[in-house]
């Protein structure tokens, strides 16, 4: 099973919910944190990582003694990434997407693959729970692809978390495309509903079963609440605001550990969302604090 947790935007939660949610999962959970031009789960679950594997990007070298400055790798370069200019073919690497198009279709065989390295992706335990991570290179703006090579890690025989990216563009449907489950959480507050009702929009395309998780649940208004009716999305649960949570935060603990009572509500969360998953359409459900 994979399910991804996602939202709208970045500070409401989504790690906090992800890391204790695999570390209740033990041998069966592995947590892999796609938000790859951030990845923090590491600072709450301190994996010992045992594997760092550098993934790169297809780019074009072009060689000027076969070319015949035809400019057919520039007409069908959709990024501007190859331009025929006066008697030189200009390659600009960081904007290439490794399609391999202008490679394809040079008549003179002219362009060769060489590589722009996109980041690493780590492995390791935390504990019992596998780890995985990408950390996209500093300077590099092309998220998906790394994305992708973290979520060849995923494991077939366990749950799969997927720590998404905040917000709801490619990186973020990159992530949650093909899971089973997306876990949204968001908070009470008009910033927090705005932002949800877009991802939730950007990811129903996809057709998973969603469900709702409202953190600091008592700060703000019940908007979210009722959209989370409207919109038939279960909410699962409601974490209120508690000082003993965010100092634990701040040190690096898990929720579970900085305060124990849930360790209980999400092993109840893990075995509620996999109901969902086998019989989809639950509509609104009231979670308790
Ligand atoms: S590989 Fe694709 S994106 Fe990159 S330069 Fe060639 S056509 Fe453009
Ligand atoms: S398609 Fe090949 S031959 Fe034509 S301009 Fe590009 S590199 Fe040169």
């Amino acid at each position: 099973m994979v399910i991804a947790i996602a939202s709208g935007k970045g500070g409401t939660g989504k790690t906090t919910v992800a890391t204790s949610l695999a570390s209740v999962l033990g041998p069966n959970g592995r947590l892999l944190d796609c938000d790859v031009e951030e990845p923090n789960c590491h600072i709450f679950m301190n994996p010992e990582l045992d594997t760092s594997v550098a993934v790169n990007l297809p780019v074009p070298v072009v060689d000027m003694e076969k070319c015949s400055l035809c400019g057919k790798c520039g007409e069908v370069c959709r990024f501007s990434a190859i331009v025929l200019i006066g008697d030189e073919v200009l390659t600009f690497p960081e904007m290439c997407h490794g399609c391999g198009g202008c490679s394809l279709l040079c008549p003179e065989k002219a362009i060769a693959e060489g590589s722009r390295l996109l980041g690493v992706v780590e492995t390791g335990y935390s504990g019992a729970v596998e780890f995985v991570q990408g950390r996209l290179r500093v300077g590099e703006a092309m998220s998906p692809p790394l994305i992708k090579a973290v979520k060849e890690k995923i494991d077939p025989e366990k749950i799969n978390i997927l720590d998404a990216p905040p917000g709801a563009s490619c990186p973020v449907i990159t992530t949650v495309k093909g899971a089973d489950f997306i876990l949204m959480v968001t908070e009470p507050t008009p910033f927090g509903l705005h932002d949800l009702r877009i991802a939730v929009e950007a990811v129903s395309v996809l057709g998973a079963a969603m469900g709702v998780i409202l953190n600091r649940s008592d700060i703000g208004t019940g908007d979210v609440e009722r959209y989370c009716k409207e919109r038939s999305l279960p909410l699962l649960m409601k974490i209120p605001h508690d000082r003993t949570i965010a100092e634990g935060y701040a040190r690096g603990e898990l929720l579970i550990d900085a305060a124990p009572q849930y360790r209980e509500r999400f092993v109840d969360l893990s075995a509620h969302i996999a109901e969902l998953v086998r019989q989809p359409g639950e509509s609104y459900v009231e979670a308790a604090s």
